[in-house]
């Protein structure tokens, strides 16, 4: 076993916790520093979600990924701070300050895996876990000018993924090339029994940027209303470059769009509801005594310890799951989800690959997302590719204002392989 001591100064808080002395043995990763998002659980490490209610909780065990990573010989270096329960997209709502994006100070990073993103993006370290429900890999990747991948559902283990949405959300790799997310990705890509959602499709893949004879659609939607002309400018002329190496790039229109941000907010306020019925104060973080009737207790406690985003999710999910709406809301959020992916798998029938625009916008100012509502709207271009399944890449394409901006491409189920390739290829 070798020592690692991790000692950098964390200027943009993209860390909650660090681990300043750890060991590390041989493996592909051997002795290269690695940050976790705080989601992910780590056997001895606090793990907080970003919220005051999981503080002081450390798990007793590891998640897949981070045994996997221990294999390879990486040195997991600390857990990087996030929007409070992965709520969120600009990792404001944590309950330990907020990260400021490395590119410029005065925004946002990005979430809710801004602290991945951040970290990477100021060299702290070369890669990072992230994870994405709606796009929470993907935006801070976009914002912050670095890599960022969403895997197929089911390629990699949730297995100690503290869950949000447990049916749109993956852990992928963030790194700041792409070679590096690869190399990532094929560490954490393998099955697990310990989640039955997990798929037996290992990633052993090496980038190549061959893209000549791929066809690309491009979806009239991801340049619609509320996208930013400069931001859809830098966007279609990174798409134009593929056309110059040979690919060929068409128009396509996936018209259950419309329902997308409605279909996922309603699926993920309501698996929410439920996962985070179990913190009651009791069974996991500091111990509190049982003084009152316990519904006193487990009411007051929650109040307490929850921040108003996760409150307003759990209102929003507890009532979309009650008796008489479930059919109404829940129900109808799954027929939407399928009509999505339906739509989502005929593009890529004729097209191998579908590229846009990871974000609407360039990193908001902090404090510029007051309204969450406003907020919700811009994760319009990420949510797609969750209630789908497929895989997504963010990958930088340029610059607006001096702050970079993300493409994204798509591709298809269990084809992270061209989804790299491509960007491999623009990179
Ligand atoms: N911004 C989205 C949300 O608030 C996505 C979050 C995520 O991917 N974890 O739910």
């Amino acid at each position: 076993m070798k020592k690692f001591i991790f000692d950098a100064e964390d200027k943009n808080n993209a860390f909650i916790t660090t681990v300043k002395n750890s060991e590390y043995g041989e493996g592909n990763l051997s002795g290269i520093p690695v940050a976790v998002k705080d989601n992910i659980s780590t056997k001895g490490i606090e793990t907080t979600c970003g919220s005051k209610i999981l503080k002081g909780y450390i798990p007793p065990y590891d998640a897949h990924v981070v045994t996997l990573l221990k294999k390879q010989g990486a040195v997991i270096v600390g857990k990087t701070n996030m929007d409070e329960f992965g709520m969120g997209t600009t990792t404001e709502s944590s309950a330990y300050g907020i990260t400021t994006n490395p590119c410029d100070e005065t925004r946002v990073p990005g979430g809710s895996s801004g602290g991945s993103a951040a970290a990477v993006a100021c060299g702290m370290v070369p890669m990072a876990l992230g994870t994405d429900t709606g796009g929470s890999i993907r935006c801070p990747a976009s914002f912050c000018g670095i890599v960022g991948l969403k895997p197929t559902y089911g390629r990699v283990s949730r297995y100690g993924l503290i869950a949000y949405s447990n049916s749109l959300e993956q852990i992928g790799p963030m790194a700041k090339n792409v070679t590096d997310v690869s190399r990532l990705f094929e560490v954490i890509s393998k099955p697990d029994i310990y989640d039955s959602t997990a798929v037996e499709k290992p990633y052993l893949h090496t980038p190549s940027p061959e893209i000549k004879g791929k066809k690309i659609a491009v979806p009239k939607e991801y340049f619609g209303e509320g996208v930013d002309e400069e931001v859809s400018k830098c966007v279609m002329n990174a798409i134009l470059k593929f056309e110059d190496m040979g690919a060929t790039i068409s128009e396509c229109s996936i018209p259950s769009m419309s329902y997308a941000l409605a279909a996922y907010y309603v699926t993920c306020t309501s698996e929410a509801s439920s996962n985070l019925s179990r913190f009651d104060g009791v069974r996991f973080g500091p111990k509190v005594g049982m003084l009152k009737k316990w519904h006193d207790e487990y009411r007051e406690y929650r109040k307490d310890k929850f921040g108003e985003e996760v409150k307003r999710r759990i209102l929003l999910g507890t009532f979309a799951l009650s008796a008489g709406y479930y059919g109404k809301y829940y129900a109808k959020a799954k027929v939407a989800k399928e009509n999505i992916k339906k739509d989502f798998i005929r593009v890529l029938k004729d097209a191998d690959l579908i590229a846009g625009p990871t974000m609407p916008n360039i990193a908001f100012k902090i404090g510029e997302k007051s309204d969450p509502l406003e907020m919700y709207l811009s994760d319009i271009l990420t949510v797609p590719a969750n209630l789908a399944g497929v895989p997504a890449i963010s990958v930088p394409c340029g610059y607006v204002e001096k702050m970079p901006v993300g493409l994204q491409i798509i591709g298809r189920h269990f084809d992270e392989e061209s989804v790299i390739d491509a960007a491999f290829a623009f990179e």
